[in-house]
């Protein structure tokens, strides 16, 4: 390294392609790469371009990417258009298109200002055998598939996977058995539990509660076991934290043609053979589940570790399968670089 280059290392959470920027001062000097992709960056002297490589790659040279100052304040101007935005400014005009206005309003909806995505400083993870595995959360919209990806996870390997088992007030069902499918508990414990914080997440379904413990959680953990959890947005921010490390995977839907696809065909299949009840979704599920996969992505996607479009159910499993073996066997993990200090 020469005087001038750091150590610093940043997860891009934003694709960028300098053959589309005709803001940069030379395109062949840029450097493109894929959100997720991570970026060593070798000179900050610059307040507009860093220099920077890919890591993991070593045909990567090092090339000129926006420096997080440009890069935030071009997505604050443009909203969504930075392409658009960048040409106008070039060619000396002001302002841009409004931008995408629907997901900014469903994000504020959720309660909460947009994240500008750029660059999350990153440093290698090594686990020390006293640590306990890191959670995987899966989070998406409703009507994705998270709870069917963590039960075919928790199948492909029970021994390394394990999920927690819930709280509830409802009675218990003649099969069911006490600590297996959940805890039965009366509504006096469940409410004596809110109050001392023991959920991580709780809901009402048809007059009796459910709750994940915390405790459920320490539990799988203490077995040695990658604890999966299917889980909504504002809980995963309760959970990033030093302590669960954990890898968000964001399960998102794809195009709305491919919904329209992939879930019909679903559900022929499931009618032919009459084994069980599917779900058809309407248009407007279809649409509710890209737009609130879009307010997710913008208000929460600096958490997202992991992107894996479910179209086709099997594809989608396989590549998160393998993404997380991958994530466990080729060293080293990235992690957020205040979970390393
Ligand atoms: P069941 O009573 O048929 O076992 O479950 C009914 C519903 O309870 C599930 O479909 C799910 O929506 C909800 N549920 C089950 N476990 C939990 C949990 O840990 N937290 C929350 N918030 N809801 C749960």
């Amino acid at each position: 390294l020469s005087a001038n280059e750091t150590m610093l290392f940043v997860r891009s959470l934003f694709d960028y392609n300098p053959e589309e920027d005709p803001a940069i001062p030379c395109r062949q000097a840029g450097l493109g790469f894929k959100r997720g992709d991570i970026l060593q960056i070798v000179n900050q002297e610059d307040d507009t371009w860093w220099q920077a490589c890919r890591h993991g790659d070593s045909n990567s040279r090092a090339g000129l990417i926006p420096s997080r100052q440009l890069q935030e304040r071009w997505a604050s101007m443009s909203m969504g258009n930075l392409s658009g935005l960048r040409r106008s400014f070039r060619l000396g005009r002001r302002g841009g298109r409004s931008g995408n206005v629907e997901s900014k309003r469903k994000s504020q909806e959720m309660g909460g200002a947009t994240q500008t995505p750029t660059y999350l400083e990153v440093a290698p993870y090594c686990r020390e055998h006293k640590e306990g595995r890191r959670l995987v959360l899966l989070v998406g919209p409703s009507g994705v598939g998270l709870s069917e990806m963590k039960r075919r996870l928790l199948l492909s390997d029970p021994d390394h996977y394990g999920v927690t088992v819930p709280h509830t007030t409802r009675e218990k069902r003649k099969q069911e058995k006490d600590g297996v499918e959940y805890h039965f508990v009366s509504r006096q414990t469940f409410e004596m539990d809110i109050v001392n914080h023991k959920f991580l997440e709780y809901g009402e379904h048809r007059g009796n509660y459910y709750g994940t413990s915390l405790e459920s959680v320490h539990k799988v953990i203490g077995e040695d076991k990658v604890c999966l959890l299917d889980v909504q947005p504002n809980t995963v921010q309760r959970l990033h934290t030093t302590e669960f490390k954990p890898c968000v995977v964001f399960v998102k839907p794809p195009s709305i043609q491919e919904l329209r696809f992939s879930r019909r065909k679903a559900t022929l299949i499931s009618t032919q053979d009459m084994t069980k009840l599917t779900k058809t979704f309407s248009e407007e599920d279809f649409e509710d589940m890209i737009s609130s996969a879009e307010a997710m992505d913008s208000q929460y996607g600096h958490l997202f570790e992991m992107v894996v479009v479910n179209g086709d159910f099997a594809m989608a499993f396989n590549k998160l399968r393998a993404e997380l073996e991958k994530l466990e066997t080729e060293a080293p993990q990235w992690i957020p670089v205040e979970w390393t200090s």
